[in-house]
């Protein structure tokens, strides 16, 4: 029995609401469109295998076979094993970060101090779609996060810094399934940084039929 927060039928798409989570199941070979009905939002989104749940993605991984960390179209996310998990079919935004990592509330109060206090965040709502599973915080790690649709600069002067998204509204990625997973997406309610240029807007998941 499924412990995912949603049920996804084919052709039907279902939309996160703006700080929500979701988490839901994928058959080998499904594709798997996420979109921006608004532009300028970002996806935190973990993946496991299915049938074996200590096997993740991982943006390291996914880099180091890349050999690049501007991941799009056409590159394939490999998990934990370097074994490969989705490929990127189509991405109209073509920016996204895959340097791992997600809000949390201890970030948000070494970032931007006492005003992070309860304030929501990607760690707590991937937390919350994966409970269902019996899994917690211990089940998945920075290097899981594949952060879609975000904006991060890597400046010649070694400045890192999040910038503000380039989602137009209604871009949309397509990411095939390669193998069986269960999948948690956080729709970042971060308005602390620049990451959703400072307004929370709904993302859409949808299984092609
Ligand atoms: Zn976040």
């Amino acid at each position: 029995m499924s412990g995912a927060t949603a049920v996804l039928t084919p052709g039907v798409p279902a939309t996160i609401a703006p700080a929500g989570n979701i988490s839901f199941e994928i058959e080998a070979d499904q594709r798997l469109r996420l979109t921006q009905p608004e532009g300028e939002q970002v996806a935190d989104f973990i993946s496991f295998n299915r049938d074996d749940r200590r096997e993740l993605l991982s943006m390291h991984s996914s880099r180091a076979v890349n050999l690049n960390w501007r991941l799009t179209a056409p590159h394939v996310l490999y998990s934990n094993r370097t074994r490969q998990m989705w490929q990127i079919e189509e991405d109209l935004t073509g920016e996204n970060y895959c340097g791992g990592g997600f809000c949390s509330e201890h970030l948000n109060l070494a970032r931007y101090g006492a005003a992070a206090k309860g304030a929501s965040n990607c760690q707590s709502n991937l937390e919350a779609a994966i409970r269902g599973y019996g899994m917690d915080r211990a089940s998945f790690n920075v290097d899981a996060c594949f952060n879609v649709f975000m904006t991060v600069a890597y400046d010649a002067d070694g400045k890192w810094e999040i910038r503000p998204p380039k989602g137009k509204p209604g871009d949309f990625m397509i990411l095939r399934a390669l193998m069986p997973q269960i999948v948690a997406i956080s729709n970042c309610p971060i308005l602390f940084n620049a990451c959703n240029n400072f307004r929370l807007k709904p993302l859409t998941v949808e299984i092609l039929s």
